[in-house]
């Protein structure tokens, strides 16, 4: 590991080491960050003026502590000048949004997906986000980078789609095209980052959400597809071949229903909305929609609770194995099937407090979605700003 000799990279470390405290600890004085980052106070003075000119930090008001002499000027995240740009490309269509450094969403733009083909997706996603760039621009805002969050394992920083199933891609260079298609809509001039859409929904929870963040902290996504975004140690984990997190397709019962990776008895043949769809409907052709469920289970439709109440019966043993596999200090469950309520929650944590109780350990902490609808896309826009406070780790592993 050398790096000696690159001054400005040095620079770049230590200035995003004070960001990412502060964003642990909002409200840590210049003294407090020397401490906590290790670098001297005049270092310290020198990087946070030049992160308040830049538009990362600012400084909040002094409160009165009745102490004499000069008093320590609390320190935060600035979230009115900076902005990410977080794309989501769902087969519900395509979303866009402009999200200040502190996660509040200052423009957003959405259409229904215009096909499947990357040569349909593409071109469109990139006007899309060109038009949300330039509405952020003329507000006034200074633009970090666009995120893009894809339904499928992301081999590498460098953006290929190794594999899509829903969408049909298959080693498919996804930054390379979107770069020129976006360099077309006159937007050459930014960053951008591509990543499985639950790994970038976990980095929403993570970067968006109040200090202190728990950690390992895991999202598991509900919809057609069941996987997970894992955070460990402040980082998120992708695995060797960007695969971590496949969680869909850990095995709950061998010799189980077929499920759509050609696997017997994953966890989303047992879950997914496919899987409660064709339980209801007896059809395996049959992809209900997440509403037309929920509309059954309104009117008491019994194969729909039975249906849904298994699928919780399952979710709870998948969170129970991703409890035993991370001891994550959260679990955030998002996705569209949480649209299906309690008849789905009451069984996952039913089964979920008999293992607790099996074993005397009390459950991990468990949520919901902090964004809802929008995770995928506040968490595109949090993989600018998770990327751009690690250029360390960024730089060493993935350019
Ligand atoms: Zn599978």
């Amino acid at each position: 590991m050398t790096i000696s000799g690159d001054q400005s990279l040095l620079r770049e470390i230590n200035r995003m080491a004070i960001v990412r405290a502060v964003q642990q600890g909002a409200g840590l004085s210049r003294a407090d960050l020397a401490k906590a980052t290790g670098l001297t106070k005049s270092t310290v003075g020198l990087l946070v003026q030049d992160l308040i000119d830049s538009g990362w930090l600012c400084e909040s008001d002094v409160q009165a502590t009745g102490a004499i002499g000069r008093r320590p000027i609390p320190l935060g995240l600035d979230g009115r000048r900076l902005a990410m740009i977080g794309a989501d490309v769902s087969l519900e269509g395509l979303s866009v949004l402009a999200v200040s450094l502190t996660g509040e969403v200052l423009e957003a733009a959405s259409e229904p997906l215009p096909g499947r083909r990357p040569e349909d997706v593409l071109p469109r996603l990139a006007v899309l986000v060109a038009d949300v760039v330039a509405k952020a621009r003329s507000a006034g805002r200074w633009l970090l980078g666009v995120g893009v969050g894809v339904p499928g394992a992301v081999l590498d920083h460098q953006g290929t789609v190794k594999l899509a199933p829903n969408l049909g891609w298959r080693d498919y260079s996804f930054h390379a095209v979107f770069s020129a298609e976006l360099a077309a809509c006159g937007v050459a001039d930014l960053p951008i980052l591509v990543q499985n859409d639950y790994d970038v929904a976990v980095l929403g929870e993570y970067e968006f959400g109040e200090a202190p963040l728990p950690d390992p902290l895991i999202y598991l996504g509900l919809g057609v597809g069941v996987g997970a975004g894992v955070v460990v140690r402040g980082r998120l984990f992708l695995g060797a071949d960007g695969f971590a997190g496949e969680v869909g397709h850990s095995i709950l019962q061998v010799e189980g229903p077929v499920c759509s990776c050609g696997r017997r008895g994953c966890a989303e043949a047992f879950i997914g909305q496919r899987a409660v769809s064709t339980r209801i409907s007896g059809r395996a052709d049959d992809l209900l929609p997440v509403e037309t469920i929920r509309q059954l289970l309104d009117r008491n439709d019994e194969s729909a609770h039975l249906s849904v109440r298994r699928a919780g019966h399952y979710l709870g043993v998948l969170i129970q194995n991703l409890w035993t596999s991370f001891n994550p200090g959260r679990v955030v469950i998002g996705g569209p099937l949480c649209d299906l309520g309690p008849p789905l929650f009451d069984a996952a944590f039913s089964c979920l407090e008999g293992f607790s109780r099996d074993c005397s350990l009390p459950l991990p902490e468990l949520r919901l979605a902090r964004f809802g609808s929008r995770s995928i896309g506040m968490g595109a826009a949090a993989l600018v700003k998770h990327v751009l406070t690690r250029p360390m780790d960024y730089r060493l592993c993935d350019r």
